[in-house]
């Protein structure tokens, strides 16, 4: 067996077709004609460009906008003048168009790859997807044609490059494997998409591999088997229907409140992080965004998005949603977030460092022109500003005196916005929780973001693997801490939602029953399972179990009790 990111859900069985690595090595040499050579690369550009176009085309028939953005992306990366002007320059200097296609997409892989930010690292792999398209190009390399591989084939591959994924017909490809690629990469993303189980980085795969063997994909535990012996493959079959059989009573919530077995009405969000994925949101049965991310906004950018690139990018997801609430966290960078044009100074704990909404208060400028922007959208729906990271009430006293400033400035210059607009903070930090009672004098509502409070309350770096064995929000403390949040919320008489990834765990899900949470906001792909484990409690019956797991010891003795205690999907 082997193990590696599991990246998309579902069994996959079939036959491995291996994906193997062009060779792209080249003669390098000094050019005699300078012009003829600028014509070459710019011929490879430009076919390039055609059949990136060409492909984002059938990804956004046939997958989704999301996913032909990926696409988008090479495109223009590849039309920005900089990036073929420098090829030419070389060219100039006599270098062949490969070393020169080479050279200047290095240049960037290395800038993006060294900063330390999974976004950054990403825009360096669509550079060396773009290289490797553009060499493949100029070498007359033909690809295999992915689009034609028989019904049941398992992708291996060192990675799947978004080209190579956008030939994907989900009919007949059964499962992916790749060595390299982690949850959020493109290949991922894309997987995810298309519904076909996917495990990424299993180093050392593709030389384990030969075509025509059998290769089971658990997607959901990370676990892969080639030629697999004994009863695994019968046993992986039974799993598969019954993977296939579960999704299938899923749909039956479609369409349905979000309800207790004893009838208690929640509300059912989802998290996002483009204007775009609003549209998931819908299509998956989302009945509000309780938290839009809106950080990638800035990190998709080179420039601080201005107030009308926010307005519009905001309006888009209000718009979306139809009326149901949207929830836009103000800016929360800093910590494991860069980016690179506001010159975020480096400090030795990011993490405690100047971050979220400490800087933006700090910049406020700035965060006035986010404010203004997530106010003028409040005209169009149902908008709620939320802020990230708040550990004391002079936070959120000193936003809400911005956002009433802005209103003023909008009043003066007739411009239409969400008078009400509410304005609540995420508590994820031990400080927060702390002084819950005292926030929720303040707040409209609270968000519950456990991904952070896990970290503040354990002293767990999130990214950390050395210490990832003590991040768990099922720590005796994390636990103590959720309740008293919802306990404080549910007195003071304000709303209170959980947007961290807790949120959706179908352990976690009883004991924020029976702590009183009013809304849970989860990946939108999350939306059926969550509300399928929702109807299967009672308050009464959540209440008890949490009764006995509130005094248990240890997070192990509570994970056990959780996992016995669990109803079937
Ligand atoms: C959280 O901290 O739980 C959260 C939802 O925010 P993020 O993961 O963006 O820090
Ligand atoms: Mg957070």
């Amino acid at each position: 067996m082997y193990e590696g990111i599991a990246a998309s859900r579902g069994i996959g069985i079939g036959a491995v077709c291996r994906i193997e690595e062009h060779d792209l090595t080249f003669d390098m040499h000094q050019v005699e004609d300078v012009a003829a050579e600028k014509q070459r690369l710019h011929d490879a550009v430009k076919r390039f460009k055609e059949e990136t176009t060409e492909m984002a085309e059938d990804v956004r028939k046939r997958i989704g906008p999301k996913e032909a953005a990926i696409l988008e992306g090479h495109l223009e990366m590849i039309s920005d003048p900089a990036m073929v002007g420098e090829m030419d320059k070389m060219i100039d200097s006599r270098q062949c168009a490969e070393a020169a296609a080479t050279a200047v997409c290095d240049m960037f892989i290395n800038m993006f790859s060294s900063m330390s930010d999974e976004l950054m690292n990403q825009r360096a792999a669509d550079v060396r997807d773009i290289k490797t398209s553009i060499l493949k190009l100029l070498l007359g390399i033909e690809d295999i044609d992915i689009s034609k591989v028989a019904p049941g084939t398992v992708l291996v591959a060192r990675d799947l490059t978004p080209s190579m994924t956008s030939q994907i017909v989900k009919e007949n490809v059964a499962g992916i494997i790749t060595e390299i690629g982690g949850k959020t990469s493109h290949s991922a993303i894309l997987a995810r998409a298309l519904e076909i189980p996917a495990v990424l980085s299993v180093p050392g795969i593709l030389d384990q591999v030969h075509d025509k063997d059998t290769a089971i994909i658990d997607g959901t535990e990370g676990q892969v088997f080639i030629n697999p012996e004994g009863d695994v493959l019968s046993t992986y079959i039974r799993k598969r229907e019954d993977y296939i059989r579960k999704q299938g009573e899923l749909r039956k919530f479609y369409g349905k409140d979000t309800v207790t077995a004893d009838g208690k009405k929640l509300e059912l969000f989802c998290n996002i992080g483009t204007p775009k994925d609003a549209k998931k949101a819908m299509e998956c049965d989302g009945e509000g965004i309780g938290l839009f991310r809106s950080e990638f906004l800035f990190m998709n950018s080179s420039h601080l998005p201005s107030e009308d690139e926010q307005f519009e990018a905001y309006k888009e997801a209000v718009e979306t949603m139809q009326g149901r609430a949207v929830i836009i966290r103000t800016l929360d960078i800093g910590g494991d977030k860069d980016i690179p044009y506001l010159h975020l100074k480096k400090e030795d704990n990011p993490f405690l460092g100047f971050r979220a909404v400490r800087y933006c208060l700090k910049n406020a400028d700035a965060y006035k022109v986010q404010l203004r922007a997530i106010m003028r959208a409040s005209a169009f729906g149902k908008v709620k500003i939320m802020l990230p990271l708040v550990t004391v009430v002079d936070e959120i006293r000193a936003a809400k005196a911005l956002v009433a400033d802005i209103a003023k400035d909008l009043e003066a210059e007739d411009i239409d916005f969400d008078r009400n607009i509410e304005v609540g903070c995420m508590i994820e930090t031990a400080s927060a929780s702390l002084i819950a009672d005292k926030l929720a004098k303040e707040s409209a509502f609270f968000s519950i973001g456990t991904n952070d409070l896990t970290q503040y309350t354990m002293s767990v770096d999130r990214g950390n693997p050395h210490v990832a064995y003590l991040y768990s929000a099922f720590q005796p403390s994390v636990l103590r801490s959720i309740r008293n949040i919802i306990k404080a919320a549910n007195e003071a008489g304000i709303p209170v939602g959980m947007c961290g990834e807790a949120a959706a765990d179908p352990l976690m899900i009883p004991l924020l029953i029976a702590f009183g949470l009013d809304e849970y906001s989860v990946n939108p792909v999350l939306v059926l399972t969550a509300r399928c484990i929702i109807s299967k409690w009672s308050v009464e019956e959540a209440k008890a179990l949490a009764d006995k797991v509130m005094e248990l010891d240890t997070e192990k003795e509570i994970v056990d009790l959780l996992k016995a205690s669990a109803k079937e999907l």
